[in-house]
């Protein structure tokens, strides 16, 4: 089996500053991204040859076939790895705004508007107990988007949605800046919201 390295992020460390400040970019990508990379690849290691050999985003969405011996070292490495994937592609130096298109009119149909969807977002978002990710997602059962906050590492992908926008609030992810001020974090992020990526996302569905 090949390894999974550390993927690149396509702007800088200081790009995000003032929101998410540059050491805090380096520590999160350098040491807990490349940590769960590392233990995710170990954790491979040890699968049956053809489960070893899906790809991240079908092992996620099949976590059940995953060995129970393994199961909870998978779900959290390499939930730990794609959902910082996506997160480092979600912003970008020159983000904010909203959302065009289809995605506009979905946010609208489930949360009302677009200010209604960032204040839904926030608040649910602020009130995770301890450490974990809110997210926009795509529910292909019912067709629409919503918002669904998840535990630690765990992947929306695990309870078969799919992931069009993550925020980690995780304390590593703002702790050097904002200190226990998650909700100004939260407030600041959306100033490097990458809508176009998550555009993107959701119309590759
Ligand atoms: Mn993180």
């Amino acid at each position: 089996m090949s390894k999974y390295e550390l993927p690149e992020i396509t702007y800088g460390y200081n790009e995000l500053e003032p929101y998410i400040d540059a050491k805090t970019m380096e520590i999160h990508h350098t040491k807990h991204h490349q940590k769960y990379t590392d233990m995710m690849n170990t954790a491979l290691e040890k699968l049956p040859k053809e489960l070893q050999d899906k790809n991240i985003h079908e092992i996620l969405t099949n976590i059940n076939l995953i060995p129970s011996t393994l199961r909870s070292a998978i779900n959290f490495n390499a939930g730990g790895f794609d959902n910082h994937n996506l997160f480092w592609n979600n912003m970008t130096p020159n983000g904010g705004g909203q959302p065009n298109g289809k995605l506009s009119e979905e946010i609208s149909s489930t949360f009302g508007s677009f200010e209604e969807f960032k204040t839904f977002f926030s608040t649910n978002t602020a009130s995770i107990q301890g450490s974990g990710w809110g997210w926009l997602v795509y529910n292909k059962e019912s067709n629409k988007v919503e918002f669904k906050s998840m535990p630690n590492q765990t992947s929306p992908r695990t309870i078969g949605l799919t992931p069009l926008l993550g925020l980690d609030v995780w304390e590593h992810a703002y702790y050097l800046k904002y200190q226990n001020r998650r909700p100004e974090y939260i407030s600041q992020w959306w100033n490097i919201v990458n809508w176009r990526e998550v555009e993107n996302r959701f119309n590759s569905i």
